[in-house]
């Protein structure tokens, strides 16, 4: 069973679709019982939605903002 620290260390490979079908099936097995990272992988998700809708050039900023938000939740573990 993943822990919540390796769920995130993963969940960027995951909306990428980076994953091997093991590692995506170890996800969605933690993401159903945890609902801290079910939240936080829709979170993931919604920004990574909303960062499509944004000119070009926005997004690097944006990126670097998710990747310390992601730092972030890493160090709450
Ligand atoms: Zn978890």
């Amino acid at each position: 069973m993943l822990s919540c620290k390796e769920l995130v260390a993963l969940s960027s490979d995951l909306l990428d679709c980076h994953l091997s079908v093991r590692q995506r099936v170890a996800v969605r097995m933690h993401v159903l019982m945890c609902f801290r990272c079910r939240r936080f992988i829709r979170q993931m998700r919604l920004s990574q939605a909303a960062l499509r809708q944004l000119p070009q050039g926005q997004s690097a900023e944006l990126d670097a903002l998710a990747a310390k938000l992601a730092e972030l939740r890493r160090q709450q573990q």
